[in-house]
């Protein structure tokens, strides 16, 4: 058996923290017989002077699925509804059956969210929609006219929140920022995350953005102390260093662009991804094509007969995977 050298499986970064972020992660470590900032004052203060919103409207979680649970039980029981766009993250149907709610799947159309049936499957008992922009597994986006019609067709006591979780990735113009949204609708929230372009996935990391009253009873829902001093102080360093690692993001985004167009003119349909991956819909296919990247050294991520994601690496890690994709037909 070959050994996995690239992990192209989780949609991690593939860059290692920057020598600052490691620096204070120790630092951190050495206060460890102590309690974390239950408020994470310091990071709620330079979040909330980025991105120009009121502390109060700030969320922070372990991790952006951290906050997706905090949503679901904020908002929704037994004999009540979660909808999203289906495949989509995993953790959505997961969280929902954990709080006892019922998860409706309404189908993507051209691997993409289809947001005229998501508002057409909101129904009496549905309480929360997740709209996952770019969604894992497939990359695809929704644009912002048409989410603004999505927003303005579901009914306010519906939340619907806006997963960013891979934003940073994103070149396409057409995309909007959640947070254009949420300033005008006290029932949208924005969900983002340090694990994806900032690489601290180890750490667990992530914060909402909603405005006070919904940002309260999600935030209520959290566990006491659960955002840890490392995490918290990786997460300043990260935002101190911002220019650095999008930098790096720049990087992946150039990589992923090789890879897309590698793959393409090897025969591979490719979905157009923004995200930090892409996705195969090669269905009955998708393991042997996850054999042949683990032959070469490669984890990806196989959806039995459905498809396979691949998260963008670096380029010797493309290189393999084009190798890979070269021995099957495409
Ligand atoms: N949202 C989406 C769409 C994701 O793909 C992920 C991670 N795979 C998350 C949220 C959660 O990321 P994290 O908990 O590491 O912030």
């Amino acid at each position: 058996m070959v050994t996995i050298i690239h992990d192209l499986s989780a949609n991690e970064n593939a860059y290692a923290p920057l020598p600052s972020v490691m620096g204070v992660v120790a630092g951190a470590g050495e206060r460890s017989h102590r309690y974390p900032d239950r408020f994470s004052k310091e990071l709620t203060a330079e979040l909330a002077e980025r991105l120009a919103v009121p502390a109060e409207h700030l969320v922070l979680g372990v991790g952006s699925v951290g906050l997706i649970q905090q949503f679901v039980r904020a908002t929704a029981g037994p004999g009540e509804q979660v909808a999203y766009g289906w495949p989509s993250f995993e953790a959505y149907p997961h969280l929902t059956g954990t709080a006892g709610a019922e998860a409706v799947h309404v189908p993507l159309r051209a691997h993409t969210f289809d947001l005229e049936a998501l508002a057409g499957a909101v129904t009496e008992r549905t309480k929360l929609v997740f709209v996952c922009n770019p969604n894992n597994p497939t990359g695809t986006v929704v644009h912002r006219a048409e989410l603004e019609r999505f927003l303005d067709a579901v009914p306010e006591r519906v939340t619907v929140v806006l997963d960013e979780a891979y934003r940073e990735f994103v070149r396409d113009a057409e995309v909007p920022d959640g947070l254009d949204f949420y300033r005008e609708r006290p029932n949208v929230a924005v969900l983002r995350t340090f694990s994806k372009a900032y690489g601290l996935a180890g750490l667990r990391i992530g914060y909402a953005v909603a405005q006070e009253k919904l940002a309260a009873a999600v935030r209520a829902q959290g566990t006491p102390f659960g955002v840890n001093a490392p995490a918290q102080a990786a997460a300043v360093a990260s935002l101190a260093a911002e220019r650095e690692l999008l930098e790096r993001v720049e990087l992946l985004v150039k990589e992923r662009g090789r890879l897309v167009a590698g793959l393409r003119a090897g025969g591979w349909e490719v979905p157009e991804t923004e995200a930090n991956f892409l996705y195969l819909p090669i269905g009955s296919r998708a393991e042997e094509f996850g054999a042949a990247c683990a032959a070469v050294g490669v984890g990806v991520r196989v959806f039995p007969r459905e498809g396979v994601r691949v998260t963008v690496g670096t380029p010797e890690a493309t290189d393999l995977v084009l190798s890979a994709a070269a021995g099957l037909q495409g």
